[in-house]
């Protein structure tokens, strides 16, 4: 498929999937317009990448739909030079959005083979942005925090309490959450300020679940 043709999907993603939705953040809007989200996908799904759903991306993983890429990046309501930490690198398309805004972007993806064909894609293009890490994203990653924003990109079955640590004041964390033994899941955006963490319930999504480490325990890269 020829470049042209792809930038004109892109933009048509934008129009009809980003703004029509009522995504308002200029900048967020201009990053989901300069990332190239054909290039996180297999050449075979090439065609499909600015269609409006998840695609898979192996490993029973997917890509998220970009509305959602766009929706929780504008909920962290981040400026250029925060400092974000993701959880479930999978494609990188979400991280390469978030690198797009010039942030500082701390990843972490549970599946080794994942992580590092995502890691070698990512290093390529976004010079030195973003660091990625093989290992169990509720662990956090103490080392570089706090953060201005978490975003997990997996279903929970509830809130870390170690990334709500690691979660600085005026930080905003937003995740998934699975309801009990349904498999309802609410988008949940958690607030810190001086005075403790607040809790929005934002609306319904639908995410692969967060996993628990291997038995073997987490192997850092
Ligand atoms: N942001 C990604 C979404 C990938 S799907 C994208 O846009 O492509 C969610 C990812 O979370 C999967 O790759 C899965 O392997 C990973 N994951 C699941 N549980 C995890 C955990 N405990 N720690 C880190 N990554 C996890």
């Amino acid at each position: 498929m020829q470049e042209s043709e792809l930038t004109a999907r892109r933009m048509r993603m934008v129009e009809e999937q980003i703004i029509r939705r009522g995504v308002r953040d200029s900048a967020v809007i201009e990053a989901m317009r300069r990332v190239r989200r054909h290039e996180f996908v297999s050449a075979d799904l090439v065609e499909s990448a600015y269609d409006d759903s998840p695609l898979p991306i192996g490993f029973g993983q997917t890509i998220s739909q970009p509305y959602i890429v766009a929706s929780m990046t504008a909920q962290l309501r981040l400026t250029e030079g925060a400092k974000v930490f993701e959880i479930g690198t999978g494609s990188g398309y979400q991280t390469a959005v978030l690198a797009a805004l010039g942030y500082d972007v701390y990843t972490v993806e549970l599946i080794p083979e994942l992580a590092q064909r995502t890691g070698e894609n990512l290093f390529r293009s976004l010079e030195g942005r973003v660091q990625c890490r093989v290992g169990d994203g509720r662990e956090g990653w103490p080392e570089a925090a706090t953060f201005d924003g978490i975003m997990v990109t997996a279903a929970a079955e509830e809130i870390p309490p170690i990334l709500l640590n690691q979660l600085g004041v005026n930080g905003r964390m937003i995740i998934p959450v699975r309801l009990g033994m349904t498999d309802r899941q609410e988008l949940v955006l958690a607030s810190r300020t001086a005075a403790g963490v607040s809790y929005d319930v934002l609306y319904q999504v639908r995410f692969v679940p967060l996993r628990r480490e291997p038995s073997s325990g987490p192997q850092l890269a």
